[in-house]
């Protein structure tokens, strides 16, 4: 094979129609064909990185092993085409021109007047190459993120425009995903609306390849020929794919239609080998069979968006797909349970999750869920702020003091727990300044977290300033916690669990992010173990 081949994502009509999961899913169908292929998202907005946005702009932070604070998207791409990406694979508008303005003010351009057209673009172009750089891959796939028509999109598109003349036709494949509306007075999809949004594409200079056409409902024959005749786009490249319960079966559904086959062709490609879906097949098929239900609570302070832990209810899937049980969230607000409500579905769960956080705000809603747990046996899992929160718990109980607490939300308490590390103590600047990215820990024997892990050393992914105070490691240890993980050095608490409880474990690191429909983390597989024996179903699965 000769030179990194490219295929281009771009969305029309609205958003929210699974772009990034059909960009990730033409990733699975070329790693399954041996390929080595990358994936990038371009992200129009002025933030340098998602990390300072509120998750209901943006839905959850996805961290990446080098620290990068990521979009979403990233962790479709990670989780569907089993791969690990690096910063390269999410580039912003904003570090576009943080980058830009900062080679003008060394005098890069000097002379020059700096435009969007060639130097953001310049800019642009240079990011997705870094991709086949840093990683070597055969074929990088580059989803733009908005809908065409966007003001921000329109250097990106510029971008990937000029990419097609720079590297030729032949390297460069254009993938526009568009939705098709349904009307209900007449029971008809409709065409229109990506008839224009071609036009739209095609007023900036990029000609699409292959149109992915979403909808709610199936698309006969007579649509696809009318999309493929006003679009021009040759008809077996107009491919339809109508929503599916199972997210995982959009690569399986892309395979049958041909497209793997389409971009091989069009690219000039020769597949190393022919692909092999036994497994991810034998994976959809598990997922749609019936299943008997546990229900487990997630406490939350933006539960109402569902996205803004999808990383979490994705690992919480793949540990029930594995155990052969449906895991029903049960999405609870903090607050509400700062409220009295909520207490009724609480007792109806055989586990509770605390995941990650930030601020104050329904603090002690968790911490009401945590005492449940704790003292009803329920099993437990923290994911880093929940780990904080199930430390803070339990100092309250074993310190006979509630005002022990994380300094993050009380600065002058007199049993600070939880305080900022060492190194956090002199940055003020709130963007990439966490402790980021993988880390790793060593697992001490004999506790809950090695028997899950079976293996004496891991590696997870952190983001937190703030981490366990080693002020009190003892009396807290004295009293039944157990510090199964620590830093090499012995001196960060990377996990903590309770003796005499089933399952009470909490992680500073965040392990749902390397949680793969096929490979589910080993910590929510042992939860979901102890969720399933607490709902009576251990023996029977
Ligand atoms: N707010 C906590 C910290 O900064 C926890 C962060 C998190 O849950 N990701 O340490």
């Amino acid at each position: 094979m000769t030179g990194t081949r490219y295929i281009f994502f771009t969305g029309g009509v609205v958003s929210s129609v699974g772009k990034g999961v059909t960009a990730a899913a033409t990733g699975r169908l070329l790693k399954e064909r041996g390929f080595n292929v990358a994936i990038q998202k371009l992200d129009p907005y002025i933030n340098v990185d998602p990390g300072t946005m509120s998750p209901y702009q943006h839905g959850e932070v996805y961290v990446l092993d080098d620290g990068a604070e990521c979009d979403l998207d990233l962790g479709h791409y990670e989780r569907f085409i089993d791969i690990r990406l690096n910063r390269a694979c999410n580039a912003t508008t904003g570090q576009v021109y943080a980058e830009v303005i900062a080679k003008e003010r060394r005098g890069d351009y000097l002379g020059g007047t700096i435009q969007v057209i060639p130097h953001i673009t310049n800019e642009i172009k240079k990011r997705i190459a870094t991709v086949a750089k840093s990683t070597g891959a055969d074929i990088v796939l580059v989803e733009v993120g908005g809908t065409v028509g966007d003001i921000e999109g329109q250097p990106f598109l510029e971008a990937i425009r000029q990419l097609r003349s720079d590297l030729g036709r032949e390297n460069t494949l254009f993938v526009h995903v568009t939705w098709l509306p349904f009307i209900g007075a007449n029971g008809e999809l409709k065409t229109k609306p990506t008839q224009h949004s071609v036009r739209d594409l095609r007023s900036l200079g990029i000609s699409p390849d292959m149109i992915i056409a979403r909808s709610d409902s199936p698309v006969d024959e007579e649509l696809i020929g009318k999309i493929a005749l006003f679009c021009d786009v040759e008809k077996r490249a107009v491919i339809p794919l109508p929503t599916v319960p199972v997210l995982y079966e959009v690569p399986l559904i892309l395979e049958n239609a041909g497209v793997a086959d389409y971009i091989i062709q069009r690219l000039n490609l020769e597949a190393p080998h022919l692909p092999d879906w036994t497994e991810w097949k034998a994976l959809v098929e598990q997922v749609k069979k019936t299943k008997p239900t546990v229900k487990v609570a997630l406490i939350g302070k933006y539960v109402e968006l569902h996205d803004a832990y999808m990383s979490v209810a994705e690992a919480l899937k793949h540990a029930g797909i594995q155990s052969g049980v449906e895991v029903d969230i049960q999405w609870l607000h903090s607050s509400d349970l700062e409220m009295g409500k909520g207490m009724d579905i609480l007792k109806q769960c055989d586990g509770v999750l605390v995941p990650g956080g930030f601020g104050g705000r329904g603090i002690e809603g968790k911490i009401i869920a945590i005492c449940f747990a704790r003292e009803n046996k329920v099993p437990y899992l923290g994911l880093c702020l929940g780990m904080q929160l199930m430390v803070v718990e339990f100092g309250r109980y074993i310190l006979k003091d509630e005002s022990a607490n994380s300094t993050e939300f009380d600065l002058h308490t007199v049993h600070p727990v939880i305080d900022l590390m060492d190194d956090q103590i002199d940055i003020t600047d709130k963007g990439g300044t966490m402790r980021l990215g993988l880390y790793p820990c060593v697992l001490q024997p004999g506790t809950q977290a090695a028997h899950a892990y079976q293996v004496d050393a891991i590696q997870e992914r952190h983001r937190h300033r703030f981490e366990f105070n080693n002020a009190y490691r003892e009396v807290l240890g004295q009293n039944g916690m157990v510090f199964s993980g620590l830093s090499p050095d012995g001196k960060l608490v990377e996990i903590a669990e309770l003796k005499d409880h089933p399952f009470m474990v909490g992680t500073q690191f965040h392990p749902e992010f390397l949680s793969r429909p096929n490979h589910p983390h080993p910590l929510f597989t042992a939860f979901i173990t102890a969720v399933c024996a607490r709902a009576g179903l251990g023996e029977a699965l």
